[in-house]
């Protein structure tokens, strides 16, 4: 990939974020997402609620 390629990935759930992790530097990646707040790790929610972990 080129640094001259533009990648517009929709969504910013953890795939979207891993793909735009994934291009780095050799793309200019924009993440397009829906919700109002900036992304997190699902997976770890059950987690933090349990008070094992902070939420950051
Ligand atoms: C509380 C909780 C605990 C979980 N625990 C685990 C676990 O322990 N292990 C495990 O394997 N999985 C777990 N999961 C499931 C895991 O979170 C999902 O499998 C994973 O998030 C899927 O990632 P994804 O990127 O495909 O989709 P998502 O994380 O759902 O991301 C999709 C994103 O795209 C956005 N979107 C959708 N349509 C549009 C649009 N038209 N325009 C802009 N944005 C859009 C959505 O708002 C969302 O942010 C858990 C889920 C929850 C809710």
């Amino acid at each position: 990939m080129t640094s001259e390629q533009r990648v517009v990935v929709i969504g910013g759930g953890l795939a979207g974020l891993r793909l735009a992790q994934r291009l780095g530097p050799a793309a200019a990646v924009t993440v397009l997402g829906e919700e109002s707040h900036v992304p997190y790790n699902r997976v770890l929610l059950a987690e933090v609620l349990a008070g094992r972990y902070a939420p950051r």
